[in-house]
Protein backbone atom coordinates (compact mmCIF):
# COMPACT_ATOMS: atom_id res chain seq x y z
CA UNK A 1 0.00 0.00 0.00
CA UNK A 2 1.37 3.33 -0.97
CA UNK A 3 1.78 5.61 1.96
CA UNK A 4 -0.21 8.87 1.73
CA UNK A 5 0.92 10.94 5.14
CA UNK A 6 3.54 8.45 6.73
CA UNK A 7 5.96 8.16 3.98
CA UNK A 8 8.66 10.67 4.44
CA UNK A 9 8.03 10.16 8.36
CA UNK A 10 11.32 8.17 9.11
CA UNK A 11 14.10 10.52 6.80
CA UNK A 12 16.04 12.18 9.40
CA UNK A 13 15.31 16.21 9.39
CA UNK A 14 12.31 16.10 7.32
CA UNK A 15 10.81 18.91 9.07
CA UNK A 16 13.20 21.31 7.70
CA UNK A 17 12.80 22.54 4.35
CA UNK A 18 15.15 21.67 1.89
CA UNK A 19 15.66 18.08 3.19
CA UNK A 20 11.14 18.47 2.69
CA UNK A 21 11.57 20.21 -0.57
CA UNK A 22 14.23 17.15 -1.79
CA UNK A 23 11.34 14.56 -1.32
CA UNK A 24 8.59 16.32 -2.59
CA UNK A 25 7.39 19.29 -0.64
CA UNK A 26 5.29 21.98 -2.44
CA UNK A 27 5.78 20.36 -5.80
CA UNK A 28 1.94 20.62 -5.97
CA UNK A 29 1.83 24.29 -5.87
CA UNK A 30 2.55 24.93 -9.60
CA UNK A 31 -0.44 22.74 -10.55
CA UNK A 32 -2.21 24.08 -8.07
CA UNK A 33 -2.34 27.35 -8.97
CA UNK A 34 -2.67 26.23 -12.29
CA UNK A 35 -6.67 24.96 -11.34
CA UNK A 36 -9.33 27.18 -10.67
CA UNK A 37 -10.12 27.34 -6.93
CA UNK A 38 -13.59 25.47 -7.38
CA UNK A 39 -11.86 22.72 -9.29
CA UNK A 40 -10.05 21.88 -6.18
CA UNK A 41 -13.19 21.39 -4.51
CA UNK A 42 -14.32 19.26 -6.97
CA UNK A 43 -11.07 16.99 -6.80
CA UNK A 44 -11.02 16.89 -3.32
CA UNK A 45 -14.96 15.83 -3.75
CA UNK A 46 -14.14 13.29 -6.00
CA UNK A 47 -11.43 11.64 -4.08
CA UNK A 48 -13.93 11.60 -1.47
CA UNK A 49 -11.78 12.62 1.28
CA UNK A 50 -13.59 12.77 4.95
CA UNK A 51 -12.49 14.63 7.96
CA UNK A 52 -9.76 12.74 9.57
CA UNK A 53 -10.83 14.56 13.25
CA UNK A 54 -13.66 12.87 14.17
CA UNK A 55 -16.67 13.60 12.30
CA UNK A 56 -15.70 12.28 8.98
CA UNK A 57 -17.37 14.71 7.26
CA UNK A 58 -16.37 14.80 3.24
CA UNK A 59 -14.07 17.69 2.96
CA UNK A 60 -14.75 19.08 -0.25
CA UNK A 61 -18.66 19.09 0.88
CA UNK A 62 -17.54 21.23 3.74
CA UNK A 63 -15.68 23.40 1.18
CA UNK A 64 -18.74 24.13 -0.71
CA UNK A 65 -20.72 25.54 2.14
CA UNK A 66 -17.95 28.45 2.11
CA UNK A 67 -19.29 30.98 -0.25
CA UNK A 68 -17.20 32.15 -2.88
CA UNK A 69 -16.54 36.20 -3.53
CA UNK A 70 -16.53 36.93 0.21
CA UNK A 71 -13.57 38.71 1.76
CA UNK A 72 -12.42 37.46 4.28
CA UNK A 73 -12.58 34.19 4.83
CA UNK A 74 -11.33 32.20 7.29
CA UNK A 75 -9.67 28.74 7.41
CA UNK A 76 -8.56 27.14 10.83
CA UNK A 77 -6.55 24.30 11.18
CA UNK A 78 -7.53 22.02 14.27
CA UNK A 79 -4.16 20.94 16.00
CA UNK A 80 -6.08 20.49 19.26
CA UNK A 81 -5.68 16.81 19.70
CA UNK A 82 -6.27 15.96 23.33
CA UNK A 83 -8.73 13.70 23.41
CA UNK A 84 -7.09 10.78 25.55
CA UNK A 85 -5.21 7.92 23.17
CA UNK A 86 -5.56 10.07 20.54
CA UNK A 87 -1.50 11.09 19.30
CA UNK A 88 -1.64 10.64 15.10
CA UNK A 89 -1.64 14.83 14.42
CA UNK A 90 1.26 14.67 17.02
CA UNK A 91 3.49 12.33 14.77
CA UNK A 92 2.29 14.91 11.28
CA UNK A 93 3.60 18.28 13.34
CA UNK A 94 6.41 16.50 14.66
CA UNK A 95 8.01 14.22 11.62
CA UNK A 96 6.22 16.35 8.50
CA UNK A 97 5.36 19.99 9.39
CA UNK A 98 5.69 21.23 5.58
CA UNK A 99 3.44 18.74 4.71
CA UNK A 100 1.03 20.04 6.65
CA UNK A 101 1.70 23.47 5.19
CA UNK A 102 1.22 23.00 1.80
CA UNK A 103 -2.10 20.92 3.07
CA UNK A 104 -2.78 24.03 4.48
CA UNK A 105 -2.26 26.35 1.13
CA UNK A 106 -3.98 24.15 -0.74
CA UNK A 107 -7.22 24.11 1.69
CA UNK A 108 -6.72 27.69 1.64
CA UNK A 109 -6.57 28.38 -1.92
CA UNK A 110 -9.53 26.09 -2.60
CA UNK A 111 -12.25 28.04 -0.43
CA UNK A 112 -10.17 31.81 -0.97
CA UNK A 113 -8.73 32.13 2.82
CA UNK A 114 -5.74 34.25 2.65
CA UNK A 115 -5.50 33.87 6.84
CA UNK A 116 -5.52 30.86 8.43
CA UNK A 117 -5.59 30.32 11.69
CA UNK A 118 -4.00 27.24 13.22
CA UNK A 119 -5.23 26.57 16.92
CA UNK A 120 -2.47 24.10 18.92
CA UNK A 121 -2.93 22.11 22.11
CA UNK A 122 -1.53 23.98 24.74
CA UNK A 123 0.63 20.82 26.03
CA UNK A 124 2.16 20.01 22.22
CA UNK A 125 4.58 22.53 23.12
CA UNK A 126 7.40 20.57 20.87
CA UNK A 127 4.86 19.91 18.03
CA UNK A 128 4.38 24.06 18.72
CA UNK A 129 7.63 24.58 17.95
CA UNK A 130 8.48 22.23 14.97
CA UNK A 131 5.36 24.12 13.27
CA UNK A 132 6.68 27.61 14.04
CA UNK A 133 10.21 27.01 12.58
CA UNK A 134 8.58 25.20 9.75
CA UNK A 135 6.71 28.14 8.76
CA UNK A 136 9.37 30.78 9.36
CA UNK A 137 11.26 28.74 6.57
CA UNK A 138 8.18 28.58 4.56
CA UNK A 139 7.36 32.33 4.93
CA UNK A 140 11.01 33.04 4.15
CA UNK A 141 10.97 30.77 1.03
CA UNK A 142 8.18 32.74 -0.08
CA UNK A 143 6.04 29.94 -0.24
CA UNK A 144 3.62 31.52 2.35
CA UNK A 145 2.95 35.23 2.92
CA UNK A 146 2.46 37.55 -0.25
CA UNK A 147 2.83 35.86 -4.12
CA UNK A 148 2.44 31.97 -2.59
CA UNK A 149 5.13 30.25 -5.04
CA UNK A 150 5.11 33.25 -7.24
CA UNK A 151 1.94 33.50 -7.77
CA UNK A 152 -1.24 36.13 -6.71
CA UNK A 153 -2.29 34.41 -3.98
CA UNK A 154 -1.59 35.54 -0.20
CA UNK A 155 -1.76 32.84 2.50
CA UNK A 156 -0.74 34.48 6.06
CA UNK A 157 -0.73 31.44 8.58
CA UNK A 158 -1.25 32.68 12.25
CA UNK A 159 -0.40 30.19 15.02
CA UNK A 160 -2.30 30.05 18.19
CA UNK A 161 -1.37 28.05 20.96
CA UNK A 162 -3.41 27.28 24.34
CA UNK A 163 -6.61 26.12 25.37
CA UNK A 164 -9.50 29.39 25.02
CA UNK A 165 -11.26 30.51 22.40
CA UNK A 166 -9.85 33.60 22.01
CA UNK A 167 -7.46 35.72 20.46
CA UNK A 168 -4.39 36.81 22.26
CA UNK A 169 -2.48 40.21 22.05
CA UNK A 170 0.21 39.06 19.92
CA UNK A 171 -2.10 37.21 17.50
CA UNK A 172 -4.27 40.08 17.32
CA UNK A 173 -1.24 42.03 16.35
CA UNK A 174 0.08 39.92 13.67
CA UNK A 175 -3.66 39.30 12.56
CA UNK A 176 -4.40 43.43 12.28
CA UNK A 177 -0.80 43.81 10.53
CA UNK A 178 -2.12 40.93 8.03
CA UNK A 179 -4.99 42.85 7.51
CA UNK A 180 -4.02 46.08 7.44
CA UNK A 181 -1.44 45.02 4.61
CA UNK A 182 -4.55 44.05 2.46
CA UNK A 183 -6.53 47.17 3.05
CA UNK A 184 -9.15 45.33 5.10
CA UNK A 185 -11.03 46.84 8.05
CA UNK A 186 -8.47 45.82 11.18
CA UNK A 187 -10.23 43.73 13.73
CA UNK A 188 -10.00 44.20 17.68
CA UNK A 189 -10.97 42.03 20.04
CA UNK A 190 -14.35 41.37 21.18
CA UNK A 191 -15.65 40.35 18.26
CA UNK A 192 -19.24 39.78 17.55
CA UNK A 193 -20.54 36.17 18.11
CA UNK A 194 -21.31 34.68 15.15
CA UNK A 195 -21.43 31.00 13.02
CA UNK A 196 -17.78 31.38 11.74
CA UNK A 197 -14.43 33.10 12.91
CA UNK A 198 -15.36 37.20 13.57
CA UNK A 199 -18.69 36.77 12.05
CA UNK A 200 -16.60 35.87 8.56
CA UNK A 201 -17.11 32.68 6.38
CA UNK A 202 -14.90 29.72 8.54
CA UNK A 203 -13.69 26.10 7.33
CA UNK A 204 -11.96 24.30 9.79
CA UNK A 205 -10.12 21.10 8.95
CA UNK A 206 -7.80 18.52 10.84
CA UNK A 207 -4.79 18.64 10.37
CA UNK A 208 -4.40 14.52 8.80
CA UNK A 209 -7.24 15.76 6.73
CA UNK A 210 -4.74 18.53 5.60
CA UNK A 211 -2.21 16.60 5.04
CA UNK A 212 -3.93 14.09 2.74
CA UNK A 213 -4.16 17.26 0.22
CA UNK A 214 -1.12 17.56 -1.24
CA UNK A 215 -0.94 13.89 -2.34
CA UNK A 216 -4.74 14.27 -4.12
CA UNK A 217 -3.62 17.26 -6.03
CA UNK A 218 -0.34 15.78 -6.95
CA UNK A 219 -1.49 12.49 -8.12
CA UNK A 220 -5.47 13.06 -8.65
CA UNK A 221 -9.11 12.00 -6.98
CA UNK A 222 -8.81 8.40 -8.97
CA UNK A 223 -5.10 7.09 -7.31
CA UNK A 224 -6.15 8.09 -4.17
CA UNK A 225 -9.44 5.76 -4.77
CA UNK A 226 -7.31 3.39 -5.30
CA UNK A 227 -6.90 2.15 -1.91
CA UNK A 228 -9.37 1.84 1.05
CA UNK A 229 -12.86 1.47 1.16
CA UNK A 230 -15.86 3.09 -1.53
CA UNK A 231 -17.27 4.81 1.54
CA UNK A 232 -13.93 5.44 3.03
CA UNK A 233 -11.47 5.97 0.51
CA UNK A 234 -7.65 6.46 1.17
CA UNK A 235 -5.66 5.55 4.56
CA UNK A 236 -6.05 6.72 7.81
CA UNK A 237 -3.31 6.96 10.42
CA UNK A 238 -4.19 4.86 14.06
CA UNK A 239 -2.53 5.57 16.99
CA UNK A 240 -2.46 3.13 19.23
CA UNK A 241 -1.99 2.42 22.85
CA UNK A 242 -2.84 0.08 25.93
CA UNK A 243 -2.23 -3.33 26.28
CA UNK A 244 -0.02 -3.85 23.30
CA UNK A 245 2.87 -4.98 22.34
CA UNK A 246 4.37 -1.76 20.19
CA UNK A 247 1.99 0.96 20.37
CA UNK A 248 2.59 3.68 18.14
CA UNK A 249 1.16 5.66 15.11
CA UNK A 250 0.25 3.59 12.23
CA UNK A 251 -1.17 4.29 8.39
CA UNK A 252 -3.15 1.85 7.59
CA UNK A 253 -5.58 1.20 4.79
CA UNK A 254 -9.15 2.03 5.25
CA UNK A 255 -11.32 -1.16 5.95
CA UNK A 256 -8.34 -3.09 7.13
CA UNK A 257 -9.45 -5.55 9.18
CA UNK A 258 -8.91 -4.53 13.19
CA UNK A 259 -8.31 -7.71 14.21
CA UNK A 260 -4.77 -7.76 11.22
CA UNK A 261 -4.13 -4.21 12.49
CA UNK A 262 -3.74 -5.51 15.72
CA UNK A 263 -1.27 -8.91 15.28
CA UNK A 264 0.35 -7.01 12.37
CA UNK A 265 0.92 -3.51 13.11
CA UNK A 266 0.51 -3.05 17.13
CA UNK A 267 1.96 -6.86 18.01
CA UNK A 268 -0.96 -8.32 19.41
CA UNK A 269 -1.99 -7.60 23.08
CA UNK A 270 0.59 -7.35 26.01
CA UNK A 271 2.31 -10.81 26.87
CA UNK A 272 -0.55 -12.64 24.93
CA UNK A 273 -2.89 -11.85 27.14
CA UNK A 274 -6.91 -12.83 26.36
CA UNK A 275 -8.02 -9.15 24.66
CA UNK A 276 -11.35 -7.85 26.59
CA UNK A 277 -12.23 -4.32 24.96
CA UNK A 278 -11.75 -1.88 22.53
CA UNK A 279 -12.00 1.88 21.99
CA UNK A 280 -11.74 2.17 18.49
CA UNK A 281 -11.28 6.04 17.96
CA UNK A 282 -10.72 7.99 21.02
CA UNK A 283 -12.37 7.91 24.16
CA UNK A 284 -15.98 9.91 23.07
CA UNK A 285 -16.61 6.85 21.21
CA UNK A 286 -18.80 3.59 22.66
CA UNK A 287 -16.66 0.39 23.32
CA UNK A 288 -16.02 -2.79 21.45
CA UNK A 289 -16.12 -6.07 23.27
CA UNK A 290 -13.53 -8.30 22.36
CA UNK A 291 -15.54 -10.37 19.94
CA UNK A 292 -16.89 -7.03 18.47
CA UNK A 293 -13.64 -5.79 17.99
CA UNK A 294 -12.03 -8.60 16.38
CA UNK A 295 -15.23 -8.79 13.34
CA UNK A 296 -14.93 -5.24 12.72
CA UNK A 297 -12.94 -3.57 10.03
CA UNK A 298 -11.29 0.10 10.51
CA UNK A 299 -13.61 2.49 8.38
CA UNK A 300 -16.67 5.02 9.15
CA UNK A 301 -18.74 2.23 7.54
CA UNK A 302 -17.83 -0.94 9.36
CA UNK A 303 -17.12 0.61 12.66
CA UNK A 304 -20.74 2.59 12.87
CA UNK A 305 -22.39 -0.90 11.86
CA UNK A 306 -20.79 -1.91 15.00
CA UNK A 307 -22.67 0.72 17.09
CA UNK A 308 -19.24 2.66 17.26
CA UNK A 309 -17.47 5.06 15.35
CA UNK A 310 -13.44 5.57 14.02
CA UNK A 311 -13.26 9.09 15.24
CA UNK A 312 -9.90 10.25 15.21
CA UNK A 313 -8.42 6.79 14.97
CA UNK A 314 -7.09 6.79 18.85
CA UNK A 315 -7.03 2.99 19.49
CA UNK A 316 -7.18 1.66 22.73
CA UNK A 317 -6.41 -2.05 23.81
CA UNK A 318 -7.65 -3.78 27.03
CA UNK A 319 -6.42 -7.15 27.83
CA UNK A 320 -8.07 -9.36 30.64
CA UNK A 321 -6.45 -7.38 33.80
CA UNK A 322 -8.10 -3.84 32.87
CA UNK A 323 -11.12 -2.66 35.86
CA UNK A 324 -13.98 -1.23 33.24
CA UNK A 325 -15.01 0.93 36.06
CA UNK A 326 -11.71 2.61 36.35
CA UNK A 327 -11.47 2.92 32.34
CA UNK A 328 -14.97 4.75 32.81
CA UNK A 329 -13.67 6.80 35.68
CA UNK A 330 -10.81 8.07 34.00
CA UNK A 331 -12.96 8.84 31.14
CA UNK A 332 -15.67 10.94 33.61
CA UNK A 333 -12.95 12.47 35.03
CA UNK A 334 -11.29 13.73 31.66
CA UNK A 335 -14.47 14.71 30.49
CA UNK A 336 -15.65 16.60 33.70
CA UNK A 337 -13.01 18.47 33.41
CA UNK A 338 -12.77 19.46 30.07
CA UNK A 339 -16.30 20.46 30.24
CA UNK A 340 -16.72 24.19 30.10
CA UNK A 341 -19.72 24.23 32.02
CA UNK A 342 -21.60 26.50 29.22
CA UNK A 343 -24.63 23.32 28.91
CA UNK A 344 -26.44 22.32 32.00
CA UNK A 345 -26.53 19.12 30.81
CA UNK A 346 -22.50 18.69 29.83
CA UNK A 347 -21.63 20.33 33.32
CA UNK A 348 -24.30 18.75 35.36
CA UNK A 349 -23.98 15.37 34.10
CA UNK A 350 -20.20 14.94 33.13
CA UNK A 351 -19.79 15.82 37.26
CA UNK A 352 -22.20 13.15 38.27
CA UNK A 353 -20.88 10.63 35.98
CA UNK A 354 -17.57 11.40 37.54
CA UNK A 355 -18.47 11.31 41.27
CA UNK A 356 -20.76 8.35 40.55
CA UNK A 357 -18.41 6.04 38.95
CA UNK A 358 -15.98 7.26 41.06
CA UNK A 359 -17.63 6.07 44.32
CA UNK A 360 -18.31 2.63 42.24
CA UNK A 361 -15.01 2.34 42.10
CA UNK A 362 -13.84 3.15 45.60
CA UNK A 363 -16.46 0.45 46.48
CA UNK A 364 -19.02 2.69 47.94
CA UNK A 365 -21.24 2.26 44.81
CA UNK A 366 -24.88 1.90 45.73
CA UNK A 367 -27.99 -0.31 44.39
CA UNK A 368 -29.11 1.29 41.23
CA UNK A 369 -26.22 3.19 40.30
CA UNK A 370 -25.78 1.65 36.90
CA UNK A 371 -29.52 2.41 36.19
CA UNK A 372 -28.43 5.78 37.23
CA UNK A 373 -25.74 6.04 34.98
CA UNK A 374 -27.80 5.34 31.78
CA UNK A 375 -30.35 7.54 32.69
CA UNK A 376 -28.33 10.45 33.55
CA UNK A 377 -26.13 9.64 29.55
CA UNK A 378 -29.07 9.78 28.16
CA UNK A 379 -30.35 12.94 29.25
CA UNK A 380 -27.13 14.21 28.37
CA UNK A 381 -26.62 12.89 24.15
CA UNK A 382 -27.88 15.62 21.84
CA UNK A 383 -28.64 17.98 24.30
CA UNK A 384 -25.98 20.32 24.21
CA UNK A 385 -23.98 22.88 21.62
CA UNK A 386 -20.82 20.99 21.28
CA UNK A 387 -20.25 17.31 21.05
CA UNK A 388 -18.18 16.87 24.27
CA UNK A 389 -21.35 15.59 26.48
CA UNK A 390 -22.30 12.89 23.72
CA UNK A 391 -18.79 11.36 23.78
CA UNK A 392 -19.17 11.29 27.75
CA UNK A 393 -22.83 9.87 27.07
CA UNK A 394 -21.62 7.42 24.28
CA UNK A 395 -18.61 6.07 26.67
CA UNK A 396 -20.55 6.04 29.87
CA UNK A 397 -24.00 3.73 28.15
CA UNK A 398 -21.31 1.42 26.25
CA UNK A 399 -19.64 0.58 29.12
CA UNK A 400 -22.40 0.22 31.67
CA UNK A 401 -24.39 -1.86 29.06
CA UNK A 402 -21.27 -4.19 27.96
CA UNK A 403 -19.97 -4.80 31.49
CA UNK A 404 -23.04 -4.73 33.63
CA UNK A 405 -21.05 -7.84 35.47
CA UNK A 406 -18.15 -5.63 36.57
CA UNK A 407 -20.30 -3.15 37.85
CA UNK A 408 -22.39 -4.72 40.16
CA UNK A 409 -19.41 -6.55 41.54
CA UNK A 410 -17.77 -3.99 42.62
CA UNK A 411 -21.23 -2.44 44.20
CA UNK A 412 -22.05 -6.04 45.56
CA UNK A 413 -18.33 -6.84 47.34
CA UNK A 414 -17.55 -3.04 48.20
CA UNK A 415 -14.29 -3.32 46.29
CA UNK A 416 -12.78 -3.58 43.05
CA UNK A 417 -12.52 -7.57 41.81
CA UNK A 418 -9.49 -6.83 40.08
CA UNK A 419 -7.46 -5.29 42.81
CA UNK A 420 -7.15 -2.02 41.26
FE1 LIG B 1 -19.20 23.38 26.89
FE2 LIG B 1 -19.51 21.68 24.86
FE3 LIG B 1 -19.94 20.85 27.35
FE4 LIG B 1 -21.64 22.55 26.24
S1 LIG B 1 -21.23 20.42 25.58
S2 LIG B 1 -20.79 22.68 28.32
S3 LIG B 1 -20.27 23.79 24.96
S4 LIG B 1 -17.97 21.53 26.52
Amino acid sequence: MEKIITKNFDIPQMHRLHVAKKHGAYSTLPRLFDLEPVRVVEEVKSAGLRGRGGAGFPTGDKWSFVPRGQDPVYLVVNADESEPGAFKDRAILECDPHLLIEGIIIAAYAIGANTVFAYFRGEYVKQWRSFLAAVDEAREAGLIGENVGGSSFCCQIVPHRGAGAYVCGEETALLNSIEGRRGSPRIRPPFPPSVGLFGRPTAINNVETLASLPFIVREGAQTFKRVGTEASPGTKLISVCGHVERPGVYEVEMGMPLARFLADCAGGTLMGRRLKAVIPGGVSVPVLTAREALGARLDFESLSQCGTQLGCGGLIVMDDSACMVRVLADIARFFAHESCGRCAPCREGSGWVRNIVGRIENGRGRDGDTALLLDIAGGMAGRTICALADGLAAATGSFVTKFTDEFEQHIEQGACPFGV
